[in-house]
């Protein structure tokens, strides 16, 4: 008895443009229009443990002036990053949010909603 080997099994569902963020090209300038975002999950953000990056360098106080290390906690927009993302604990998330718009205030960083 020959057995029908399935050598040609079309394998359907593998058509899936898995392109990460999409941009749109030209959108709607406008005043206050600085919504952005808004997928529904699946944005690969940068993510290294889900611990607080605060606790592990034993940072108690967080300086406002230290860009650098804010500037890991605020997207490109300019927003501050949720702390689901980034995985800090709240109350580190607390004052990191204060640093931040204290930096903002001192222009060290861009507001959010802003022209970016
Ligand atoms: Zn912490």
């Amino acid at each position: 008895m020959a057995d029908e080997t399935r050598a040609s099994e079309s394998s359907s569902g593998g058509d899936r443009p898995d392109r990460g963020e999409r941009r749109p090209s030209s959108r709607p300038g406008g005043p206050g229009g600085g919504r952005e975002g808004g997928g529904p999950g699946g944005r690969k953000y940068f993510r290294r443990k889900k611990v607080c990056k605060f606790c592990v360098e034993k940072i108690e106080a967080i300086n406002y002036k230290d860009i650098r290390l804010l500037a890991q906690f605020v997207a490109e927009s300019g927003r501050i990053v949720p702390r689901r993302l980034t995985g800090v604990c709240t109350p580190h998330q607390r004052r990191l949010s204060l640093a931040i718009k204290q930096a903002r205030n001192i222009a060290l960083l861009p507001f959010a909603g802003r022209a970016a």
